[in-house]
């Protein structure tokens, strides 16, 4: 399935080669030297830094899940906690970062365990909204397995809280996916919902 963000700045394209240019471009705007020495290979690091931390736009849901879907020995719940991921906001290109919790309930398939982490990390590698970021790995893991109930929940720090605006360095955001078919009840759910809570 494609992503309409995987349009928007791939890495193969050429436009990529002008990052150097841009982060000159920058440092003369803020009043520093591009010439001076301790810049001067700053604009390749930069770009090179740039298309790691959005590499995401480059790899689509196939490409990170591949193989990854096995059939289900059983329809009891599938949870992994704190799933580490790195983004950046959107509104400031500053970073954000926390740990994924998901849990899911099968039908038929499931992910293989690495799969979680890597669909985690390729949307975390775009710019983001926490908000978005959650309901996206949600998304992809239902629409990837079929499965009958998906929980995200994602908790991190966005750097453009804590070095400007109102500098808060303790606070912490959560967002929430959550998701479940018509044939899911509320109890089952809950007990879904108690996989990722449990402990926090
Ligand atoms: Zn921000």
């Amino acid at each position: 399935m494609a992503s309409p963000n995987s349009l928007v700045l791939s890495t193969q394209i050429p436009q990529v080669k002008r990052l150097p240019d841009l982060a000159r471009s920058l440092f003369n705007l803020i009043g520093e030297d591009p010439n001076r020495e301790g810049l001067l290979r700053t604009p390749e690091r930069f770009a090179k830094a740039m298309i790691e931390l959005t590499k995401g736009y480059s790899q689509s849901e196939g490409d990170v899940i591949g193989e990854g879907i096995f059939k289900s020995e059983s329809n009891g719940p599938v949870s992994v906690r704190d799933i580490e991921f790195f983004s950046l906001c959107e509104h400031h290109l500053l970073p954000f970062w926390g740990k994924a919790s998901i849990a899911y309930l099968p039908a038929d398939r499931i992910l293989g365990l690495s799969k979680l982490a890597r669909i985690v990390d390729m949307y975390g590698r775009r710019l983001q909204v926490q908000e978005r970021l959650t309901a996206e790995i949600g998304g992809c893991i239902k629409q990837a397995i079929n499965a009958r109930a998906v929980i995200v929940s994602v908790e991190a720090q966005h750097m453009c809280m804590m070095m400007r605006g109102v500098g808060k360095v303790q606070s912490s955001t959560k967002t929430e996916f959550a998701w479940r078919s018509d044939d899911v009840d509320s109890s089952e759910f809950n007990r879904l919902l108690a996989q990722i809570e449990r402990n926090r």
